[in-house]
């Protein structure tokens, strides 16, 4: 089994009618909902008002992949916690951060530039996804490309180191296009950053983004982490006898 934390800030989902008729539960519980019905995952949700987050070092050992939607408040999440996360992304937790998440703290933290910077534009639009990577597990079976009729405009340029994987390209009625979908690797753990996923749309009720977000859970999860010595050491064996 691969043990899943959906974190979510779940601000908007209570201040806000219009998000709340979207997102009754909150979106981590819409995304727990369809992740839930895999036979190889075991989910939980935690969010911003629960004591440390709901992010405890236990909820943390317990935890393979963990997804992460923020926007409004993440300026509330402690820096002692996203500290913890990223150590446990290092030991080999893998990160999905989902779309306003590209400006959390802990985004910002793993990628070391500012993630945060990007054009943006609510105009109720549609988003065409072009998938760059034919043959990467988290792109499987969506042709060569999808769509949403409705989702926030993103555009380059987005302030983020070079992908280690370039699984999407979306592009905007307006002219932008946009690195919607991207891995990386940072120590023994895999992030994956995926662009759509605006409150106010019912994105993650979307079958093309659930597929997304099964597969990238999947590739993110590592069965197995060696243990590495990192010490002063002795040679193994004099070469030059
Ligand atoms: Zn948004």
């Amino acid at each position: 089994m691969i043990r899943v934390t959906v974190w979510n800030e779940f601000v908007h989902e209570r201040n806000s009618a219009e998000v709340a008729a979207v997102y009754p539960e909150g979106i981590h519980a819409a995304i727990a909902g369809f992740l839930s019905k895999e036979a190889d995952l075991r989910v939980r949700t935690a969010t911003l008002d629960m004591p440390e987050h709901g992010l405890t070092q236990e909820v943390l050992k317990d935890t393979d992949v963990m997804l992460w939607w923020g926007h409004h408040a993440h300026r509330e999440v402690s820096d002692e916690v996203v500290e913890r996360v990223a150590q446990r992304v290092l030991d080999g937790m893998g990160l999905i951060v989902l779309h306003s998440a590209h400006a959390s703290k802990i985004f910002r933290r793993l990628m070391g530039t500012n993630t945060h910077k990007l054009r943006w534009r609510e105009d109720e639009k549609m988003q065409r996804y072009w998938v760059m990577d034919l043959a990467h597990p988290i792109a499987q079976g969506l042709g060569d490309y999808f769509e949403l009729p409705v989702e926030e405009t993103y555009g380059e340029h987005f302030d983020i180191p070079k992908p280690d994987d370039l699984v999407f390209v979306s592009w905007a009625p307006g002219g932008e296009v946009f690195r919607s979908g991207c891995c990386w690797n940072r120590g023994q753990g895999r992030v994956f950053y995926f662009q759509p996923g605006h409150e106010t749309y019912p994105t993650y009720y979307d079958p093309n983004v659930q597929k997304v977000i099964v597969q990238a859970v999947r590739w993110a999860y590592r069965e197995q982490v060696q243990p590495f010595v990192t010490d002063h050491t002795q040679a193994l064996a004099d070469i030059s006898k």
